[in-house]
């Protein structure tokens, strides 16, 4: 097994906070005479496998003086230079490797975009878990939750670089040098991304950099947070007679993006709201990635362009996850809501009549049917805030009986055993020469 020594460590979170998961308040005398509503659950204080276990394979890519992680809070320290972090990495793997008797890599050089879902790591693809069972280096950043990288195998070398507080933030370039060069020295490298990569996760530009450089690049879809934290919460995200369509909108465009629009290259629209409200129609339901920054003036243009005040919206913080925490309410109220509850990124906020249909919908009429809170009587609030997940806690299954788990694992490395005997006694190239994908199948740029 290769280990780094502690060089860099990330500590993880010690423990997950403690959310007592409740159902949704009741917030009307009518929708507490329901019957099927989901059931109340308290959910227990966790310590964290990887932080019990040290975090001595973790070397810290990154950090920033922005936005800390969600999961991660503890400072680190690491090589800042990409070119000092790859020797180390190299160094360390060869005398693991050399001390060890076997071959510093297990695959030809390679890189997998990884989705790795909202969260809840039983929302992970097998494909996903497979991956993570075989890796020599894994990349992640903030938004992969600690409860999936505890399944990440013992042997893989981890590198965060999402941002952190106090240091400085890998760009996407570095990220970008640093998959290329694990890749070049003949490396598997997974770079784990929340959600779907491809769904405002920069994959698409790391998967292009990878194939002009004529490197292996094979993506593996997640489940995007729309998807993940909709269906969870039971909102669909098309219904007939409520949302014929659905739209995956951001709330943020990345620096430079006003000046490219301006330009005539890149997006043709620079303002987010702008182009939320020009493709708002009261049949489509708005998912709104990282909006808490323009939720307010998202409401408010809404509303300006004809928009029910009473649409119905809520907006998920850490959706699918034990942490989550979420605001129902009006899209009039909405702001104001999510400001006085102090939501966080990540945070995902939809809006459109879908969203009533929610089991988790607060403000039910006399017959028990979905209702607007400003409808019936004055003492309902227009919004509603609950915490915990509504759905079945994945890490509960795994914590109180493993054998999901041991058997995936089993599978995996049964799986990852005969690929390697497939492929033994084949020259291992340091790295793909551009223009070949190492005789795998993947698409590589001619
Ligand atoms: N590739 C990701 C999105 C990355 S953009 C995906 O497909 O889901 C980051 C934004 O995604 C966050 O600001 C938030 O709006 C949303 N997001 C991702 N995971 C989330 C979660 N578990 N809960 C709430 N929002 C989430």
């Amino acid at each position: 097994m290769r280990s780094l020594a502690p060089v860099a460590p990330v500590a993880v979170a010690s423990s997950i906070a403690s959310a007592s998961a409740s159902a949704p308040r009741a917030a009307s005398s009518a929708r507490s005479s329901r019957p099927t509503l989901p059931p109340s659950r308290r959910i227990a204080a966790l310590g964290h496998r990887a932080a019990r276990r040290g975090s001595s394979r973790h070397l810290a890519a990154s950090a920033s003086d922005e936005s800390a992680s969600p999961y991660y809070s503890e400072d680190a320290a690491g090589p800042e230079d990409v070119d000092s972090l790859l020797e180390l990495y190299l160094a360390k793997a060869s005398s693991s490797a050399a001390a060890s008797e076997r071959p510093a890599f297990s695959d030809a050089g390679k890189v997998y975009l990884v989705g790795t879902g909202p969260g809840d790591p039983g929302l992970l693809t097998l494909k996903a878990f497979h991956l993570m069972q075989t890796a020599d280096v894994v990349l992640y950043d903030r938004l992969v939750s600690p409860a999936i990288l505890d399944l990440v195998h013992d042997g893989a070398h981890m590198l965060y670089v999402g941002k952190q507080a106090g240091f400085h933030t890998r760009t996407q370039d570095e990220i970008e040098r640093m998959l290329l060069g694990f890749a070049e020295k003949g490396a598997s490298v997974v770079r784990l991304k929340g959600g779907d990569p491809l769904v405002f996760g920069r994959g698409g530009e790391e998967m292009e950099t990878l194939m002009n450089r004529g490197y292996a690049v094979q993506i593996v879809p997640g489940i995007t947070a729309a998807a993940g934290v909709g269906s969870e919460l039971g909102i669909p995200l098309t219904h007939r007679g409520a949302a014929t369509s659905v739209r995956l909108l951001t709330g943020h465009l990345r620096e430079g993006a006003a000046r490219e629009a301006e330009e005539g290259v890149g997006n043709a629209v620079a303002d987010p709201v702008a182009f939320a409200v020009t493709s708002a129609d009261v049949d489509t339901t708005l998912v709104v990635y990282m909006g808490l920054g323009t939720l307010p003036l998202l409401a408010e243009k809404l509303i300006e362009s004809g928009f029910p005040e009473d649409m119905p919206a809520v907006a998920v913080e850490r959706g699918t996850t034990r942490r989550e925490r979420r605001v129902f309410g009006t899209v009039e109220a909405l702001p104001e809501a999510v400001k006085k509850r102090g939501l966080e990124s990540p945070t995902l906020i939809i809006v459109g009549n879908t969203v009533k249909l929610s089991p988790w919908w607060p403000w039910r009429d006399e017959a028990g049917e979905p209702a607007s809170p400003a409808v019936g009587s004055e003492a309902f609030a227009p919004e509603a805030f609950q915490e915990g997940p509504p759905g079945e806690d994945t890490e509960a299954w795994f914590a109180s009986d493993g054998r999901a788990a041991t058997r995936l694992r089993a599978l995996s490395e049964r799986a990852a055993g005969e690929a390697t005997r497939e492929t033994s006694g084949n020259a291992r190239a340091s790295a793909n020469p551009p223009g070949s994908n190492g005789g795998k199948n993947e698409p590589v740029a001619s």
